[in-house]
C-alpha cells in the first residue's frame, strides 16, 4: 500500500524530509530547477530534434533570401528561380526530418504506431470478449470493466499460477477479508486521512482533473506533438514527467501555472491543486453509525489478523501471509482502459520479518538473475535503467536487504513466466519523496506498454509502521518475541495493571483496559505514572472502546525495573509485494499480441502467444471435414482432455480449418487438434504452426504434459513425427 501523490510524505508530513540526507534534499530542491543531459536512450530523439532545428533555420535563411533577391531590380528571373529551387529541397528535407522525429516520438521500438497498436488490440480484446465496458447497455460507467470468457480464464490461470508461485512455494498462510471494513481500521492505517490524489477542478465547469496528469499530458503533447521544441526545453519536459511522482503540492501547482495550463475540454483556468480521498464511503448497518468504507487495499485484512496468524503459524518469525481480493479506488479521471480503474483484483503478501534479520535463507536461488534496474539515483541525473545482477544490487546496498531483494527476484520470474517481455520490464526505485516516511526502501515492478511504463507492482519493506499503527489504536499489541538461550539483565519498563481493581471498576470492560494499559508506549506510561503520582488519578483513552476511562494508582503499577529478560519483545517489520492483477494481465495482452499476414489475400490475422501456462483455452478439437467418424474421433478426445483436465474447446461448426485456426489463434489457444482419420489426429502449434501426428489414445497425455509445463513443444517435435503438409486450407 502506499499514500498518493505524496499526499504523505510532503503534504502532510513535512517532518519526513528532514530526515532525507542532505545531499539527496539538495537534488530534489534543484529537481524541477536543473534537467539534466538527456539520457543514451533520449539520445536518437535529440539528435532528430537538432536536426530538425538546423534544417528549419536552413529553410528560413532560404525563404529570407528568396525574399531579399526578388527585391532587388536588376535580378534575372533564372537567379530567382534557381534560389527558389534550393529553398523547395530544403523544405522536403525539411519534412523528411519531421517525419523522422514524429515518428521517434510517437511509434513503438519496431517502428508501427503506438496507437494503431494499442487500437489493434483494444479492437481484438472487446471483439473475444476478453473484457467488455460495465453497464455497457446504459451506457456504462467509466473506470468499470467486466471480464468475459476468455479474459475471465487469463485472470483464473494468473491467479493459479500465483498461488503456486508464491503462496505454495514460501508456504505461505492465505486469507479471505472482507471488502466493507469499518472506519477504525482505515483510520489507524492513515488511509483515512492520507489516502488521497491531487485534483484540480475547472473554475467554472466543476469538471474534476487529475493535477499530476494535467502536467504528463502537457508535457508528452509537447514532446510527441510540437516538433519545433528546442532540444534544450524537450529535456526539460521529460525531466518533468521522470519527476512528477516526486512533486509536491505546490510544485506541482506551480508548473501548471507556469506552463498556463488549463481545463482540457473547455480551456477555462483550472484551480490549485488539492487532495482528495480516494475511498468509496458507506456505512454499516442500517443505522448509518457504523461508517465504513470499501477497501483500498487488501493489506489490513492481513495485518487485523497478525496475532492469531502469528499463533497458527506456532509464534515463528519469518513468515508471510497472503490474499487475493478486490479493492477500491474512487480514481479521479478514469482512463488508460483496464489500467487505471475504480474496481480492480489486488494480489498481495506480507512478509512478516525480525528487523534486525532481513537476511533470506532462498536469496541464493535468485542472487544471478540479471535484469533491468532503475535505482533512484539514476533517475534524478536523467540515466536511463541499467541491466543489474541482483546479488550484486544487495551487496552494495542498491537494494537495501536482502528479503526485499529475494521478492524482487520472485516477481520477476513471476511476471517472465507469465509472458512479460524481459525488456520491456524494469524494477524503479521510489524516489525519496514518493516513499512514505516510515519506508526503509521500495520498488515498483514496471511494465511498458503502448501507454509507457506501467507501475503493476510495488515492493516496499514498510518497516514496523502497519503492525505499530493497528497495535496504538486497537490497544491489542501486535508483536512477535524472541526467547533467549540464556536470560538477559536489562532495565525495563514494567506495567502491572491490577487486574481484580480493574474488574470492580470496569466489569465487561476489564481486559479491554488492561490491553490497552499493556501496550502503552515507554513515553505514554512514564507520563501516566507522574499523573499518578502527582493526582492519584488520570483520564486514559482507550481507542478499542471509543472513550476515556478514569484510572486510579491502586489499577496499575507502573515502574522501571532491571529484569532478566528471557525473550525479545519486537514488532516485526513487513515486507509487501503488492500486484495489481487487471495491470498485469493488459500488458501481458499487448506483449503476447501480433499481426500475422495471410498467405494468400491482402487480409491480417490478430495472434495472441500466450504461453500455456495462462491461455485461456490450451487447446481446440476439429474434426477435418463434416463426417460422423470424424466427429465422434473429436468427441471421444474431448472425453479424453476432460478427464486429463485440459481445457479445450470442440468446434464442429464445419468452416474451412484455416478460418477455425485463425479463430482460435486470436484466442491465444497455443494448439489445435485436427482429427482426419479414425487413428490419429494432427496437432499444430500457434506460432510456429508445426504440426506433429499423434495417435487418438496419445492425445490427452500429450496434451497434458506440454501444457502442463512438463514438456516443451520442442520435446514433442522429437518424439512425435513431424505432420509436413499443412491442412490444405491453413493460412
Ligand atoms: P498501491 O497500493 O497504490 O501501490 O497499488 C498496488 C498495485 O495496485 C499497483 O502496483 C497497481 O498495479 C495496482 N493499482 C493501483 N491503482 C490501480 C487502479 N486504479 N486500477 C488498476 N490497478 C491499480
Amino acid at each position: 500500500m502506499r499514500f498518493r501523490t505524496l499526499s504523505f510524505s510532503t503534504r502532510s508530513l513535512t517532518p519526513s524530509k528532514t530526515l532525507l540526507p542532505l545531499v539527496l534534499r539538495r537534488r530534489l530542491v534543484s529537481a524541477l530547477s536543473a534537467a539534466p543531459s538527456p539520457s543514451p536512450m533520449a539520445a536518437t530523439e535529440e539528435s532528430l530534434r537538432r536536426a530538425l532545428a538546423e534544417k528549419q533555420t536552413a529553410v528560413d535563411a532560404q525563404s529570407e533570401a528568396v525574399r531579399a533577391l526578388k527585391a532587388r531590380p536588376s535580378v534575372s528571373k533564372d537567379e530567382i528561380d534557381a534560389a527558389v529551387e534550393v529553398l523547395k529541397a530544403l523544405k522536403v528535407e525539411q519534412g523528411a526530418a519531421a517525419k523522422r522525429l514524429q515518428s521517434a516520438v510517437s511509434s513503438n521500438s519496431d517502428g508501427s504506431s503506438k496507437e494503431a497498436f494499442r487500437q489493434a488490440v483494444a479492437n481484438t480484446l472487446e471483439r473475444r470478449l476478453f473484457y467488455i465496458p460495465s453497464f455497457k447497455i446504459y451506457r456504462g460507467v467509466a473506470g468499470l470493466y467486466d471480464y468475459g470468457p476468455p479474459g475471465c480464464a487469463v485472470k483464473s490461470n494468473v491467479l493459479a499460477f500465483w498461488r503456486q508461485h508464491f503462496v505454495l512455494e514460501e508456504n505461505m498462510l492465505e486469507v479471505d477479508c472482507p471488502c466493507v471494513t469499518p472506519e477504525i481500521v482505515l483510520k489507524a492505517s492513515g488511509h483515512v486521512d492520507k489516502f488521497t490524489d491531487l485534483m484540480v477542478k475547472d473554475e467554472k465547469t466543476g469538471t474534476c482533473y487529475r493535477a499530476d496528469h494535467l502536467l504528463k499530458d502537457y508535457c508528452k503533447g509537447k514532446l510527441e506533438k510540437d516538433l519545433t521544441l528546442s532540444p534544450d526545453k524537450a529535456a526539460e519536459f521529460k525531466h518533468v514527467i521522470s519527476v512528477l511522482d516526486d512533486l509536491s503540492s505546490e510544485e506541482l501547482g506551480a508548473k501548471l501555472k507556469e506552463y498556463d495550463i488549463r481545463s482540457p475540454d473547455t480551456g477555462n483556468h483550472i484551480s490549485d491543486p488539492y487532495p482528495f480521498n480516494l475511498m468509496f464511503q458507506t456505512s454499516i448497518g442500517p443505522s448509518g453509525m457504523l461508517p465504513g468504507y470499501m477497501r483500498p487495499e487488501t493489506a489490513q485484512g492481513i495485518f487485523v489478523n497478525f496475532k492469531d496468524l502469528y499463533y497458527y503459524n506456532g509464534n515463528m518469525l519469518p513468515f508471510a501471509a497472503a490474499q487475493i481480493g478486490q479493492a477500491f479506488r474512487n480514481e479521479i479521471s478514469p482512463r488508460q482502459g483496464l489500467l487505471r480503474v475504480r474496481e480492480f483484483t489486488l494480489a498481495e503478501i506480507e512478509h512478516f520479518v525480525d528487523p534486525e534479520d532481513k537476511s533470506h535463507p532462498k536469496f541464493v536461488d535468485v542472487a544471478n538473475l540479471e535484469f533491468l534496474m532503475f535505482p533512484r539515483e539514476e533517475q534524478l541525473s536523467g540515466k536511463s535503467a541499467k541491466s543489474m545482477i541482483l546479488g550484486e544490487a544487495v551487496s552494495e546496498g542498491t537494494i537495501n536487504n536482502e528479503t526485499l531483494g529475494y521478492f524482487i527476484g520472485r516477481v520477476y520470474l513471476f511476471l517472465t513466466s507469465l509472458g512479460i517481455d524481459k525488456d520491456r520490464l524494469r524494477f524503479r526505485q521510489h524516489l525519496p519523496n514518493e516513499m512514505a516516511h516510515y519506508a526503509a526502501d521500495c520498488w515498483d515492478a514496471e511494465i511498458e506498454c503502448s501507454y509507457g511504463w506501467i507501475e503493476c507492482v510495488g515492493i516496499a519493506d514498510r518497516s514496523a509502521y502497519d503492525l505499530r499503527a493497528h497495535s496504538e489504536k486497537s490497544g491489542v499489541p501486535l508483536v512477535a518475541h524472541e526467547k533467549f538461550s540464556e536470560p538477559r539483565e536489562v532495565e525495563k519498563l514494567v506495567i502491572t495493571p491490577s487486574k481484580r481493581e480493574l474488574g470492580l471498576a470496569f466489569k465487561g470492560n476489564q481486559r479491554i483496559v488492561v490491553e490497552a494499559l499493556e501496550a502503552m508506549s515507554e513515553k505514554e506510561a512514564l507520563g501516566m505514572k507522574e499523573a499518578l503520582d502527582d493526582k492519584g488519578e488520570v483520564d486514559f483513552q482507550v481507542c478499542t472502546l471509543g472513550k476515556s476511562v478514569r484510572i486510579k494508582k491502586s489499577m496499575v503499577s507502573i515502574s522501571m525495573e532491571r529484569k532478566k529478560e528471557h525473550q525479545r519483545v519486537f514488532t516485526p517489520s513487513v515486507i509487501e509485494p503488492s500486484f495489481g492483477i487487471g495491470r498485469i494481465i493488459y500488458c501481458l495482452f499487448e506483449h503476447s499480441f501480433y499481426i500475422r499476414q495471410r498467405k494468400s489475400e491482402d487480409e491480417q490475422l490478430n495472434v495472441f502467444r500466450f504461453p500455456p501456462l495462462v491461455a485461456p483455452i490450451k487447446c481446440t478439437v476439429f474434426p477435418l471435414i463434416k463426417s460422423q467418424q470424424f466427429d465422434e474421433g473429436a468427441k471421444l478426445i474431448s472425453k479424453s482432455l476432460t478427464a486429463a483436465r485440459v481445457s479445450h474447446k470442440l468446434d464442429v461448426t464445419g468452416t474451412s480449418i484455416g478460418k477455425r485456426y485463425a479463430r482460435t489463434d486470436e484466442l491465444g489457444v497455443p494448439f489445435a487438434i485436427t482429427v482426419d482419420s479414425t487413428t490419429s489426429v494432427t496437432i499444430r502449434e500457434r506460432d510456429s504452426k508445426e504440426q506433429i501426428r499423434v495417435s487418438i489414445e496419445e492425445v490427452a497425455s500429450v496434451m497434458k504434459e506440454v501444457t502442463d509445463g512438463q514438456r516443451t513443444w520442442f520435446d514433442m517435435l522429437w518424439k512425435y513425427p513431424t505432420h509436413v503438409t499443412t491442412h490444405a486450407d491453413e493460412l
